[in-house]
């Protein structure tokens, strides 16, 4: 396996990746808080997170990704109380529509997708036994962690404890041991969806979630942790003081952070209103555009989204997609596998040697375009082996990396299957209700434009003739 360096905001330098066990990565990424449906912010982590663990398979590791979804969280339940549903509405709904722009992005879904509040016993016994061990107390209805008693705070987002501690407004509070004690569970208040617990009805905190999910999925020591920058202080930094407190472990080997997106100069907002959707974007764009604008930045370097930058990276996709059209109309259909020569080993070694240092994903993206060159070239030169060459440098290779440029023959086949799904179950009825003729009216119909349907002892079958 060829050596990978990430880095590592922990230590503030780029390490080499060493898991704890030899070709296995388990990683964990923070999902979204499930209220809305999801913009480009969310997207990026999507994307980079996605593509990096394609990557880590790509290159021969297993990976295990854990992402969580918050459902739990003042602003679901604002939600929940301006629409008069339940939470578990609010978060159904967009949970739901969560996997729809997934798919459209063509980002696969991870291994583990848990819910917090699938993990609530989990959660309370977690608290239960930071409260032994001293790092946290109950206050009211309220569960705090005591950050004066882990010596490691600030480590990750390499703050100074006592300067957090004097910058922070002074707040009087008979609640708190110290203002930089941070809640792990909260007391109800009145119409808020609550549990029981031994510190009487409540929920919990944000932070809490990521530390027991992350320990029940993958243990109490694992490879990557992952999420946007913005999450460093105070979320990812608390996880880590709960972890460490209560398992004794290192919790992550490597902190993995995405840089933050702007919107022509500004914070994406609500209050601005220049919020991007990533359904809208799409809709305008495509999706390899969405992807390969995203993916042409460094990871950790901040994005400027603005119509201009897109609309040029959708021309250059065009592009791109024209000439994987040409090199296949080229062959009459499909482009056949030529044995890799020299040169595609090259190009493939490039691609992973420039991933291999801390995802160099822009080095890898720009090549999409020199092989689309290649092949308009090589279509000129009649080059046979060339045009099939580069186009598979693009398909399989960096295609595959960052789930780019499924062919219009691939969707169109993902649709067929959708359809004959509807269509199947809609006979399956027709002959529950014993509409035998209708049902046969479609089998016949479908069978006269080439789709032979066969009715088996465990459901129906197609074919496509
Ligand atoms: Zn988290």
């Amino acid at each position: 396996m060829n050596k990978i360096t990430i880095y590592d905001t922990l230590s503030g330098e780029e390490k080499e990746l060493t898991p704890i066990v030899p070709g296995k990565i388990k990683m964990y990424v923070c999902g979204p808080t499930i209220y809305n449906l999801i913009h480009i912010g969310n997207a990026r982590p999507m994307i980079i997170f996605d593509s990096f663990r394609r990557f880590l398979e790509y290159s021969g590791y297993e990976v295990t990704m854990v992402q969580n979804f918050t459902d739990i969280d003042d602003k679901i339940i604002n939600k929940a109380n301006s629409e008069n549903v339940s939470c578990d509405e609010i978060s159904e709904r967009y949970i739901n529509e969560f996997w729809k722009d997934s798919e459209l992005l063509n980002i696969r879904a991870p291994n583990f997708s848990p819910k917090t509040t699938n993990y609530v016993d989990n959660i309370i016994k977690f608290i239960e036994e930071l409260i032994k061990k001293g790092f946290a107390y109950q206050s009211g209805g309220d569960v705090y962690f005591r950050v004066r008693k882990f010596d490691k705070y600030g480590e990750l987002s390499h703050r100074n404890i006592e300067d957090m501690r004097s910058g922070s407004r002074i707040e009087i509070s008979d609640i708190k041991e110290d203002p930089l004690d941070f809640a792990l569970w909260k007391n109800a208040k009145e119409g808020e969806p609550y549990w029981e617990s031994p510190w009487g009805k409540g929920r919990p905190g944000w932070h809490i979630e990521c530390s027991v999910m992350s320990t029940e999925l993958l243990g109490k020591e694992f490879d990557i942790h992952a999420g946007g920058n913005d999450l460093i202080f105070p979320h990812h930094e608390n996880e880590r003081a709960q972890s460490i407190a209560l398992h004794g472990t290192n919790f992550a080997n490597y902190w993995m952070h995405n840089g933050m997106i702007k919107v022509s100069g500004d914070k994406m907002s609500k209050s601005i209103g220049n919020i991007w959707l990533v359904r809208e974007v799409i809709k305008k764009y495509g999706p390899d555009t969405l992807k390969i604008f995203v993916l042409s930045k460094h990871y950790r370097s901040p994005i400027d989204f603005n119509e201009e930058g897109l609309e040029a990276q959708k021309k250059s996709v065009d592009r791109v997609q024209e000439s994987l059209l040409s090199a296949e109309e080229f062959f009459g259909g499909n482009v056949p596998f030529v044995k890799h020569s020299e040169n595609y080993e090259k190009e493939k070694e490039y691609i992973k040697n420039s991933l291999s240092v801390d995802f160099n994903t822009p080095k890898a993206t720009a090549k999409i375009f020199d092989y689309s060159r290649e092949i308009n070239k090589a279509i000129t030169d009649k080059d046979e082996k060339a045009v099939a060459e580069y186009y598979y440098l693009i398909k399989n290779e960096i295609g595959s990396i960052f789930g780019l440029f499924l062919s219009t023959s691939e969707k169109k086949g993902n649709k067929t299957d959708d359809i004959m799904k509807i269509v199947t179950e809609l006979r399956t009825v027709l002959k529950k209700n014993k509409n035998y003729e209708l049902s046969d009216f479609i089998r016949n119909k479908l069978g006269e434009i080439g789709i032979e349907i066969k009715d088996t002892p465990t459901g129906t079958e197609y074919r496509i003739k």
